[in-house]
């Protein structure tokens, strides 16, 4: 019998390359594989070697007898992706074809350079394949104290597996070649122009960093906030760390009806020692555990069929909380699974219509799925005391939900970086491949070239940037290769001098594994970590790291 991908898969396509029989699918250079929610293991070709367990960076995969009951209808999720057949496939016995490494063509006064600007999962597997190459540097800068950016602090606390990617991390940090400058803030602490003397290309991968706004009457009252925001605060973001969060009202509501959603209405209503056992913030357990929140709704402008967050998710989701819908949409559900074809849709809606029934007493803190409410206004004087809607496609009908709490999951977005072109309409940094284009000439703008959600827009899940930060690798290479990049005017010494004189107070590698060890320390037997939300404690943790022996101190300085 097979193996199993569940809910945590992060589509790296690292099991597809692994699996010697290619029973694994989409596979990055299938039709798909861009949109797919997640990867699935063919049962009937599944030789069970277990090959894909050890190069699943996330731990999603599991054979089918030692799943939990909650992840027991993934075995039907994979098994459907498949079409039915009579017994087993025999195997292929074929890989799936592994892309070809970049291939730089070494030059004589030094090696290929590059600096990644952001350390989320975009900047880690950038960095990966630029080192499969034996003599590249890879310099990234990071402007918190902490690398790894969404895993840290958008994955929700409770998806703890999720977060076992940044082992992966760890080891792609500390390959040779590889260097950490953590706390410093390129734009601010260092140019564009500084870095492209030190380098002879510039990647970034800053991620979307700010969250859509929704222009609605109210928005910015006390009681109103964003679902993004939430998030950083509850995963210890030092910027959040004082939200001012309100959670001393029955409901909740909020806007939009993505895995963001998911993920807060999950948090707002997971029994507070269930999360005493993650690496939550310490401040959001607090609140969570003086919480009188009771139900949260989570509310979507079109119908079920359009539901925007994944069946991965949402099954994980029906498993782990109590979901309920109102009657009225249990018909819009019923309406939309009678009209449905495509599989994953109908999938998502019969999970829907098993769903609870919002007249039902709750026995614990709920979430109320709603359907086709498109937000009008918040109301309340001096705070939020709800929302008003407009039952979508229908001018006049009003609905009015009360709530202490109005988040907006509306979406992450872009943000201009400094001395690049914007596309504001997209919030996008213009680019072929990655490679940055100057709009008002349609050409690439030399050394400056993007990955992740900065060059795509925030859609996709983590390991989706391991196949979009090796298009751009391959083309800056390629450009690398064709003459196209500038040598460095200083020396690799130089730039280590710089950040030391703008950023004092700037955390290498063996810093963060002083945070990280004191973060494990602090979370004592109970809890996978208790993270440090100031950077002062931060910093004062990475001043703690063992000072290397002087030989190990001048080899690093040799190879700089
Ligand atoms: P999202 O998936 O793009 O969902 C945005 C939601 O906001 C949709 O329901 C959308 O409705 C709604 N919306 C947009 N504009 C609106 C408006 N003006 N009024 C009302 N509703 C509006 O965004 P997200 O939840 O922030 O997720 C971002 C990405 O991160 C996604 O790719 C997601 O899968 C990923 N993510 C993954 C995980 C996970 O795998 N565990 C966790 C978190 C995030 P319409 O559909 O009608 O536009």
């Amino acid at each position: 019998m097979p193996h199993v991908i569940t809910q945590s898969c992060c589509s790296d396509g690292s099991c597809v390359f692994a699996c010697p029989v290619n029973c694994i699918h989409p596979t990055p250079d299938e039709p798909g594989f861009a949109t797919a929610e997640m990867l699935y293991i063919d049962p009937a070709a599944c030789v069970d070697c277990g090959a894909c367990v050890s190069a699943c960076p996330v731990g999603a995969i599991a054979h089918h007898s030692q799943l939990t009951p909650e992840q027991q209808p993934f075995i039907e999720l994979n098994a459907a992706y498949y079409p039915e057949r009579e017994g087993k496939v025999p195997p292929t016995s074929k890989l799936a074809p592994v892309p070809d490494a970049p291939k730089v063509h070494p030059r004589p006064g030094g090696p290929l350079t590059v600096a990644i600007v952001g350390s989320g999962p975009a900047a880690m597997y950038a960095a990966d394949e630029l080192l499969t190459q034996r003599g590249v540097r890879v310099n990234v800068f990071e402007r918190l104290p902490t690398p790894y950016g969404l895993v840290r602090a958008g994955v929700a606390p409770d998806h703890q597996s999720t977060k076992r990617v940044t082992r992966l991390f760890d080891k792609i940090a500390d390959q040779r070649g590889f260097q950490l400058y953590l706390n410093v803030e390129v734009g601010t602490d260092l140019t564009h122009a500084e870095l492209l003397a030190h380098h002879h290309a510039v990647l970034y991968a800053v991620g979307a960093p700010n969250d859509r706004r929704l222009d609605i009457d109210g928005m910015g009252l006390p009681g109103t906030g964003t679902a993004t925001e939430f998030v950083a605060w509850y995963n210890g973001h030092p910027e959040f760390s004082r939200l001012p969060v309100d959670l001393g009202h029955e409901r909740v509501v909020l806007i939009g009806n993505g895995n963001v959603a998911l993920d807060v209405a999950r948090i707002l209503t997971t029994d507070p020692d269930t999360l005493a056992r993650t690496d939550i913030a310490d401040h959001a357990l607090a609140a969570l555990r003086a919480s009188k929140v009771r139900e949260v709704v989570i509310a979507a402008r079109r119908g079920p069929a359009d539901s925007a967050f994944t069946l991965p998710e949402l099954i994980g989701l029906a498993a782990s909380c109590e979901v309920v819908l109102d009657a009225a949409d249990h018909e819009l559900v019923a309406e939309d699974l009678a009209a449905a074809t495509d599989p994953l849709t109908r999938n998502k809606l019969q999970i829907l219509s098993k769903l609870g029934d919002a007249a039902a007493p709750a026995t614990r803190p709920r979430i109320r799925l709603a359907y086709r409410l498109t937000p009008g206004r918040v109301v309340g004087a001096r705070r939020a005391d709800g929302v008003e809607f407009t039952v979508t496609g229908s001018d006049d009908e009003i609905r009015r939900l009360d709530a202490g709490l109005v988040l907006t999951s509306i979406g992450y977005r872009g943000k201009p970086v400094r001395d690049l072109p914007f596309d504001d309409a997209a919030a996008v940094v213009p680019n072929d491949g990655g490679r940055v284009v100057d709009p008002s000439t349609d050409t690439p703008v030399r050394g400056s070239y993007v990955a992740g959600w900065i060059k795509r827009g925030p859609t996709g899940f983590i390991g989706t940037n391991k196949s979009c930060a090796a298009q751009t690798v391959h083309n800056l290479v390629a450009d690398y290769n064709d003459g196209l990049l500038v040598d460095p005017t200083d020396k690799p010494s130089a730039l280590d001098k710089l950040v030391r004189r703008r950023c004092p107070d700037v955390v290498d590698a063996a810093g963060w594994r002083a945070i990280d060890a004191a973060e494990v320390g602090r979370g004592g037997d109970d809890r996978p970590r208790r993270k440090f939300t100031a950077v002062a404690d931060m910093l004062a943790a990475a001043a703690e790291a063992p000072t290397p022996p002087l030989h190990e101190r001048v080899l690093a300085g040799l190879r700089r």
